[in-house]
């Protein structure tokens, strides 16, 4: 038997993740591993969840689902296996809402707030901006809890999993909230700026093939407590629509500004819907969003080398945030992602070609896709990976959860 991620372009070493059935039995299982690693919905297209031979894959699906919520302080807590869609659901019958979500409800929790997940909008913060605490069993099997007043708090959300196996993590939430999903087809290459289409709704999505200029699709996801905005650069879309050119948008949640509830419209797919093994691979560049005109254009000039093996491009915003490896760390960001075709040879000089026109804009890859920016690059772009790496030092001494994805993007070296 193979275990692999869910795209299938990678194939995990483990025969098998072992599914502890008790906080004591994962407790014995990671105190007496020499390494370990925590294997989520399996989501990321790189070998971030890969423990290393002989190591421990570990799934936390057969624990206790539970989720805990205090309606009175808005929060609810989390089991480190626990999904978006289950979430969400269980959190919105108690009249509550998360701040935001990923295209796919289908992801965990823990493994997308590791990789600094995020939806979009340009008040909205990566998903990981509403955890107030992770609690952690550590390499010697104790437990751990770090809250947002403790100074290690800006290392442990966003971990690459490397600090140890986030067993529970406290949300923030408020009011629930109900949105509707307009869509356009035929954003021109001009007539617009950036900032004004960005902050059009709570929520802008924009799609192109890079085939022609300008943008296919605009999706704007709009808070029904918030005003509803004019959109006159792009033509309404008369039918139902996917990402996707070709996809059937039956996939997708409710468009044509039907009001529904927010965990029903904020992702653009279905929870009910099974996403099957994916044919694709992901990238995903996150760069200051002042650039983002500068920015596209840089992207239109490689076109040709993009398109053939482009399925599609989303170009999204995310708020600034506090976490020391969060792609949007310390910068108002726009994050320009790349569905690519399932064959990762004739991916990679596509992926080389984005990474070399976007350089001058000083990206930061999404942690769960595919790239290849090198450690001495990303150790100029996180100006807190030094305190990163001092965290994983004092939590994890022996690297028992530094797999060799952690050590590729930390470098080696001091702090
Ligand atoms: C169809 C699709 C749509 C997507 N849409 C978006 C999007 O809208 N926005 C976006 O930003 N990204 C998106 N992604 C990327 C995805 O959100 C990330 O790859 C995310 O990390 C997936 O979560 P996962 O649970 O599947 O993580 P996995 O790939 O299983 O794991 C990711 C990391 O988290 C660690 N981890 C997982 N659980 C734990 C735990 N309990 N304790 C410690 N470490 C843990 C793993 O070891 C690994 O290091 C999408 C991916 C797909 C396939």
């Amino acid at each position: 038997m193979t275990v692999t991620n869910w795209a299938g372009n990678i194939t995990y070493s483990a025969a098998e993740p072992y599914r502890p059935r008790s906080l004591e039995e994962l407790r014995a299982l990671v105190a007496g591993a020499a390494a370990v690693r925590v294997l989520g919905s399996g989501h990321s297209f790189n070998e971030i969840a890969e423990p290393g031979a002989g190591g421990v894959l570990l799934s936390l699906d057969a624990l206790p689902a539970g989720t805990d919520v205090d309606t009175a302080a808005r929060t609810v807590r989390v089991g480190g296996g626990m999904r978006y869609a289950e979430l969400a659901r269980r959190v919105h019958a108690h009249g509550l809402a998360l701040p935001n979500m990923a295209s796919l409800p289908h992801i965990s929790v823990a493994g997308s707030v590791a990789t600094g997940t995020h939806g979009s909008g340009v008040g909205n913060g990566p998903l990981g901006d509403a955890v107030r605490e992770v609690e952690l069993v550590t390499a010697d099997g104790s437990t751990v809890v770090i809250g947002r007043d403790d100074a290690r708090f800006g290392g442990a959300v966003t971990s690459l999993g490397a600090l140890g196996v986030v067993t529970a993590l406290t949300l923030d939430l408020e009011p629930a909230y109900e949105v509707e999903q307009h869509l356009f087809t035929e954003l021109p290459a001009d007539g617009w700026d950036f900032e004004t289409v960005a902050a059009a709704a709570y929520s802008v999505s924009l799609f192109t093939d890079w085939r022609d200029p300008g943008f296919r699709q605009v999706w704007l996801k709009r808070r029904t407590d918030q005003p509803l905005t004019a959109f006159p650069w792009a033509v309404p879309a008369k039918v139902a629509l996917h990402p996707v050119p070709g996809m059937p948008a039956g996939n997708c949640t409710e468009q044509f500004g039907v009001p529904g509830p927010w965990h029903e419209r904020l992702p653009h797919f279905r929870a009910e819907f099974t996403p099957s093994s994916g044919a694709e691979l992901q990238s995903e560049y996150l760069l200051p969003r002042r650039h983002a005109e500068r920015a596209l254009r840089a992207l239109h000039e490689v076109r040709e080398a993009v398109a053939p093996v482009l399925q599609t491009c989303e170009v999204r915003t995310v708020a600034g945030d506090r976490q020391w490896l969060s792609p949007s760390y310390g910068r108002d960001t726009v994050a320009v992602h790349f569905t690519w075709i399932e064959d990762t040879a004739s991916v990679l000089p596509a992926v080389r070609r984005v990474e070399e026109a976007l350089e001058p804009f000083e990206p930061r890859p999404h942690w769960g896709k595919v790239f290849t920016t090198p450690a001495e690059v990303l150790r100029e772009r996180y100006p807190r990976l030094g305190d990163f790496r001092r965290l994983v030092a004092e939590l994890d001494p022996a690297g028992k959860f530094t797999n060799a994805f952690v050590r590729r993007v930390l470098g080696g070296g001091g702090a």
